[in-house]
Order: structure tokens, then sequence, then C-alpha cells
């Protein structure tokens, strides 16, 4: 499968080549050249199958011949052995046509554990195969930070950086980081927000003599590898509830546009998919965006959903990408104006076409809380409050009853225990195999917002580099 860039002046990719590279060489996002398509029978026949088989079966096709078929299956089941459910990502019932994904049983007890335990061993994979080292960085507002961590915390070929707002993740997010031991992790608390660490690391990107130096790679949600390792739960789930033959909606708690980007491309390639519901909390870009065609930053508000509070949703790109007839310049002029003004429209035509499969709905903060206490009274379900922002979307975005909802539940309550406890009354308790976190001891290092600081930090401590031309 070739890859190309949503603003049509890099180079075209492998698969390989997208895992390492992260964003491309014009500033765009690599999309495959084209969309793998599955039939009905194709469909039909993940019925009852494993999700590590079905994983397979999804992303094959984006991995081409990148990646030999039998070393790809074996990553993909030792990526989901490490959850902590059979089914890796359960459904659970909650109303009469409503149901939760579960994303949040492995390791770090957020959904971002399902496309960071296959990523690693992707990437060693193809480090390993070139004879390689990388350097990772990227940035956090909690939940990739320590999913990425643990993912590679046993990688041979990699040295990884995490840079994370200081004092804007939740105890939890931070230790699941700093407690990590290893010489090659390294948890950088920048004095900023998550914006601004997502800049730094998107500056690190364009610095070219940098990047090459340390051959950096990147884990954040633009890489394309995540993007195929999340369209496969809107595989299971759809295909649980009756497709090929019944439609689902789903509704996702939205940041980066990350994992409702995936439920798109499932769609895109025959999963009988109806709504995409895109829950926002306050930090709404993408709400306004769809009801006035307007894309425009605001400032960030801290929220009891923080991996959601953010002031651009980066893999937006690769769906105005889609919607505009895949028109690379145009969408280079539209992330001009971003970087300018802070602000682009979006042309009628393409914002129709966007809103031809999505919705979107902001959940406010009073709602948030309101949605854990009322879920946990009623059913006795604890809801985290990125998944109550979920439930409000849906809730609002109903649509047709006999379509079943999907909300995608993407954190553990326990990782978000204080908002937990204040909506429900209810401590959340972390599951046993975490349950000493709070006496561990933590490592990290403070770093001021400064590009030149974090790479002279970088540079002196990473191992790749010196053998990066070898293949
Ligand atoms: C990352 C994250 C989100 C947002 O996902 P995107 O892919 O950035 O849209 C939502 N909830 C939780 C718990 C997360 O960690």
């Amino acid at each position: 499968m070739d890859y190309v860039s949503t603003r049509g002046e890099a180079p075209v990719l492998s698969f390989a080549d997208v895992l390492l590279t992260g964003l491309a060489r014009d500033g765009g996002l690599y999309v495959p050249a084209v969309w793998p398509s599955f039939s009905y029978s194709d469909i039909s026949a993940l019925r009852g199958e494993t999700y590590s088989a079905v994983a397979h079966r999804v992303m094959a096709p984006f991995v081409g011949d990148s990646i030999e078929d039998d070393a790809l299956r074996s990553m993909i089941d030792d990526a989901y052995a490490t959850f902590r459910h059979e089914a890796v990502a359960p459904l659970v019932q909650i109303g009469p046509n409503d149901w939760i994904l579960e994303l949040f049983h492995g390791p770090t007890l957020a959904f971002k554990d399902v496309a960071m335990q296959l990523l690693a061993r992707l990437m060693d994979h193809v480090l390993e195969q070139r004879g390689q080292r990388a350097t990772i960085v990227g940035a956090t507002s909690g939940d990739t930070g320590s999913a990425a961590i643990d993912a590679f915390k046993n990688s041979q070929r990699v040295d990884i950086f995490i840079l994370y707002p200081d004092g804007r993740v939740s105890d939890v997010q931070r230790r699941q980081m700093t407690t990590v031991a290893g010489g090659s992790i390294h948890a950088l608390a920048i004095d900023g927000t998550f914006d601004d660490c997502q800049a730094l690391v998107k500056a690190l990107f364009n610095n070219f003599s940098f990047r090459d130096r340390v051959a950096l790679a990147g884990v954040n949600s633009i890489n394309w590898a995540r993007i195929i390792a999340q369209i496969v739960y809107y595989v299971t789930g759809a295909v649980s509830l009756g497709a090929p033959e019944r439609s689902v909606s789903f509704t996702v708690p939205t940041g980066n546009f990350g994992d409702i980007l995936a439920g798109y491309v499932a769609k895109r390639m025959g999963i009988p998919i109806d709504r995409l519901v895109i829950a926002t909390n306050q930090n709404d870009i993408l709400r306004r965006a769809l009801d006035t065609g307007r894309y425009e930053t605001t400032g960030v508000e801290k929220t009891q959903s923080p991996s959601m509070d953010i002031q651009v949703s980066s893999n937006f790109e690769r769906v105005l990408f889609e919607a505009s007839a895949r028109d690379g310049a145009q969408i280079a002029r539209l992330m001009a104006g971003l970087a300018q003004s802070g602000a682009f429209g979006i042309d009628t035509a393409v914002l129709e076409t966007v809103k031809a499969d999505f919705d979107a709905a902001t959940t406010n903060e009073a709602d948030t809380a309101t949605i854990m206490r009322e879920t946990y009274d009623k059913i006795g379900y604890l809801a985290d409050p990125h998944t109550a922002v979920g439930l409000g979307a849906a809730a609002t975005r109903r649509g047709n009853p006999a379509t079943p909802m999907v909300t995608l539940s993407t954190a553990h309550p326990a990782k978000f225990p204080n908002a937990v406890e204040a909506a429900t009354g209810v401590h959340p308790a972390l599951p046993a195999f975490l349950a000493d976190l709070h006496d561990r001891d933590e490592t990290m290092t403070r770093l001021p917002n400064d590009r030149s600081a974090i790479e002279s930090f970088i540079e002196t401590r990473t191992r790749a580099g010196s053998d990066r031309g070898a293949a």
C-alpha cells in the first residue's frame, strides 16, 4: 500500500516508512492512496472470530508487503495478550439499544493502549529489520504518554521522550509515566499546556536537521499505524451488533480526532455505520466547525476530561482532505490560514460532505458530572468523565431508536478518580495490578516551553543517530 500526504507535496511512502515518519515533510498527514474495501461476505465472515483474527484481517491490507504476514499476526497476538479481557474491547448494554464499548482493558487503562501496544511492536520489528534505532518524541495530555511508555518499555531499538503539561495531568496518568524504570524512558514535565507540548513536538519534526540527526519518529495520533489499530474495534463492535445486515452508530469522545477518524475509515471500508457522533467537552472546536463552517481556535479550558482539552484536532485534516476530493493544495492553504490567523473557513460543499457522516455535540462540565451520577444511580455503571461526555452526546444525537448506538468508553474510571468520586460519591479502585502505583518512585525532568532546550536534552541522551544510515 502506498501512502500520500494530505498536503500533496511530500514523497509517496510505504507503510513501514509512514510508521517511522509520523508527520509528512510538507506538514501534512499520510493517508492510504486507496481505501481497502470489505464486501458483505467479508464482513459476515468476521462473525465469531477472535479480536486478534479480526485485527489481522482489517490491518493486513493497510500494511501491504511492508511486514511479513506471520510476523504481523504474531505481533497482533502479543499486543492484545496484554489486555485483561478476552474480548479486548467488550460491549456492555446500558439501555434498550444503547451500548458502551469498553476500550480500557489494556495496561494503562485508556483506549490509547489498543493502538500503542501494537505500534511499539511494529516499530521495533521494522527497526530491527533495517538495523536502525529511533528516537520517539510525543506530546501527551496524559493518556498517550502513559500508553507509549508502557508499550515501549521493553523496546530494544527506541529511546522515548514524552512531553506532558506540568500540573495538567491526573496523578494516575503522571505516575504511569514517571514510575516506569529504564534508561530509554524520559518523562518531560513542560511548563505549558498540552497544545504547547504538541506545538513543540511539531517544531522538532519541522527542524529537519534535528529530525535526521536523532532519527525522530512520532507516536501521536497522527501516526497512521495508530489509526489502523483503532479501526478494529469499530468492526468487532458493529459485527457483534448485527453487521453487515444491520447498521450501527457510534459516539466517540473526541480530542485530536484520531479515534473517530478510525470509525470513518471503517465506514469507508464498507462497515455499515450510520452516524458518527463527535462528542466534545467545552473545548469544542469541532462542534463549532460543524455548526458554523468556521474552524477557529480559542483558548484551552481545563475540564474533568483532560484528554480532550485540546485547541486543534490534528486528524480532522484527513477528513477534510477526503471531503475536498483529495485536493492537497486546498488543504495546504487552509492549514496555512490556521497557522497564520488561528482559523479557516470550510467550503460549503466540503462541510456538507463532512456532515453526511458526522454529527457533533458538546457536553458541558455540569452535565458531565450529572451523567456520571445518573449512570451510576440507574444501572450501577461507573463511567469515567470522557465516557460521560460521550454518553451526553449520544443522548442528544440518538437518531433512529432501531439503530444500535455505541458509545466508546475511552478510559477506566480509576484513571480519573477525583472527578468520578465528586460526581458519584464512589471512589473507583485501581485494578489489582496497579494497586501500588502511588507507592512507586517517580522520575521526571522539568523543562521550559522552549524548543532548543528540549532539543539539546534529547540530543545528549538518545542512543539513536550513529547507526541510522545503516539500511
Ligand atoms: C486520547 C483520549 C481521547 C481523545 O481521543 P482522540 O483520538 O484524541 O480524539 C478521549 N478519551 C481519552 C480517555 C483519551 O485518552
